[in-house]
Formats: structure tokens, C-alpha cells, sequence
């Protein structure tokens, strides 16, 4: 595996990777890899010639400072699992390589309801930071492929809004989410849970199986309530929410008859560590 901390030296790689007809996939993270990284490095080795991972803590996509401060960093350990995955190229850059004018935000991007909504309602100018950075990594990199993960499940539809505005070329392919056999989602977040809240934590799950198995029985509402009270009472502290919502736009129903597909998505706390998931309801 090469590693390019400079844009320019990697875009020369990329173009010369590109004359020879060979397909790029890129995996962009935040580090502090977890097999539900490896499984997206997994997907772009088995689709593309090249694979390029970029390891970036974006600071314009974190809303609450201390989040940022105490993001995990654990870059020797992620190059040990990069290497040992058969990623091609890991992109290392520094804020200034990725952000040369400064982090002020320039562009904004009309991603519509999804700006405001769920993730976009608990954390105000996450995904403009998010498109910024996407956006970026695509100019760079410039794949045929783009992998994210179906943990992030907004943030998936974001980016395929992203590459519609900005008319880019790469496809997104989405990856499933890869659990803990507790059903836990893996997650970067879960290093800054105890062994007892991790195991709470797994709630988040048993909950969204709870809605999966009873959304066609229980009045959209009322499972919403009752599933908020579950995680209430199975060791999370604060419920951001817990809804359904059309898959495709996750505009919010309380009817069946909403959406062709749904899923359901939730947000809770266990102690400081604020913890996402998601379920797709209908295949
Ligand atoms: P992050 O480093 O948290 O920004 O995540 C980088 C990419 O990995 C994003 O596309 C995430 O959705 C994806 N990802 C994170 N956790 C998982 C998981 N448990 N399963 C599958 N993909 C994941």
C-alpha cells in the first residue's frame, strides 16, 4: 500500500492509473477503522483495480467541538489493517491539503428536507460539511466508484443527492452494515463505550428488530413511542429520535400507505456517546 499525503503527487498516481483503463473505488473515513470500514474496502477490492482509502477528521463536519476533540485517532493501528486488507492507496492529507483557502465554508449545497431532518435537525451544518468534503475527496480522486456505508444511512442519501448536484461521474455503492454479534452497529463511536455500555448499547438494535417485526401490526405512532421507552429503559439516557420514514426520500410517515419502502432510523445516547442506526423495513 502507497500512502500520498499531498493532493498533487496522488492526483499525478491517479491520472496515470487512469490512462492505463483501470477502475478507482474510493473508501472515504475518518479512521480509527473497524471491520465495517475493512467490509467497504472488502466491496471496492472485489469491484475496481484501485483502491484508494482517505483517512480525513473533516472539522467542518463536526457541530459539537469536544466530539471533534475526542474523535479516536489510531493511525498506526489503521495502517496495519489497510495493509493487511489489500487497500491499494491510503490518502493522508493534512486540513490544509484539503481545505487550502481555509474551513470557511464556500458552497452550499441544495440537498433539500435532508439538510433539516434527523441528523440534520440534532447536528445544524453537519452535512454541508459532509458535502464539502465528499465533494473534495471526488475532485481528487476522481473514482468510478464511491463506497459508503449503510450505517450512515442519511448521510448515503446525501451523497447521492451530492453527485447529482455536482454532475459528478462516480457511482455510489452502498454497503451493509457490518454488527457486532450483539447486533451492536460498529461503529468508531463504540471505543468510547464501557463493556456495560456496549451492552446496552445493543438495544439500539433489539429495538429496530422490534420495529421490523411489528411496523405492519402497531400503528406507526404508537411503535415509535414504544420503542423511544425501550431504549429509555434499557440504558440510554437521551432519545434524539427513533422514526420511519420513506427509504428513498426519509421524509418522516405515520401511515404505512406514505411509502413504497421504509426504514426506520434512531439516534440515542449512551452516556456522552451518541450512537446512530437504522433498519430497512421493506426489501
Ligand atoms: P466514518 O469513518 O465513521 O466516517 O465512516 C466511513 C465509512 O464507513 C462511512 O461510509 C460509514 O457509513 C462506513 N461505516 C461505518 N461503520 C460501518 C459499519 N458498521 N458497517 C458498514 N459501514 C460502516
Amino acid at each position: 500500500m502507497i500512502i500520498y499525503r499531498e493532493v498533487a503527487v496522488l492526483k499525478n498516481k491517479i491520472a496515470e492509473t487512469r490512462q492505463y483503463g483501470k477502475t478507482i473505488g474510493l473508501v472515504p473515513t475518518m479512521g480509527a477503522l473497524h471491520s465495517g470500514h475493512i467490509s467497504l474496502i472488502s466491496a471496492s477490492i472485489k469491484k475496481c483495480d484501485i483502491t484508494v482509502c482517505s483517512i480525513f477528521v473533516n472539522p467542518t463536519q463536526f457541530n459539537d467541538p469536544t466530539d471533534f476533540e475526542k474523535y479516536p485517532d489510531n493511525i498506526s493501528n489503521d495502517i496495519l489493517m489497510l495493509e493487511n486488507s489489500g487497500c491499494d492507496i491510503l490518502f493522508l492529507p493534512s486540513v490544509t491539503e484539503i481545505y487550502p483557502a481555509g474551513t470557511d465554508r464556500q458552497n452550499h449545497y441544495d440537498i433539500g428536507e435532508l439538510e433539516y431532518i434527523f441528523e440534520g435537525k440534532y447536528r445544524p451544518g453537519h452535512f454541508q460539511g459532509v458535502c464539502q468534503v465528499v465533494h473534495r475527496l471526488l475532485d481528487i480522486v476522481d473514482p468510478h466508484y464511491l463506497f459508503m456505508g449503510q450505517k450512515d444511512y442519511q448521510q448515503c442519501q446525501v451523497i447521492m443527492r451530492l453527485v447529482q448536484i455536482i454532475k459528478c461521474r462516480a457511482e455510489v455503492i452502498i454497503v451493509k452494515t457490518v454488527r457486532e454479534n450483539s447486533g451492536l452497529a460498529m461503529s468508531s463511536r463504540n471505543l468510547r463505550l464501557t463493556e456495560e455500555q456496549k451492552k446496552s448499547a445493543a438495544g439500539i438494535f433489539k429495538m429496530l428488530m422490534y420495529i421490523k417485526n411489528n411496523f405492519t401490526t402497531i400503528p406507526i405512532p404508537q411503535i415509535n413511542i414504544y420503542a423511544t421507552d425501550y431504549l429509555l429503559t434499557n440504558g440510554f439516557q437521551k432519545v434524539d429520535y427513533v422514526a420511519i420514514a420513506d427509504a428513498d426520500t426519509l421524509h418522516p410517515v405515520n401511515d404505512l400507505s406514505e411509502a413504497a419502502r421504509l426504514v426506520a432510523l434512531a439516534a440515542a445516547f449512551i452516556g456522552e456517546v451518541r450512537l446512530i442506526d437504522n433498519m430497512v423495513l421493506t426489501d
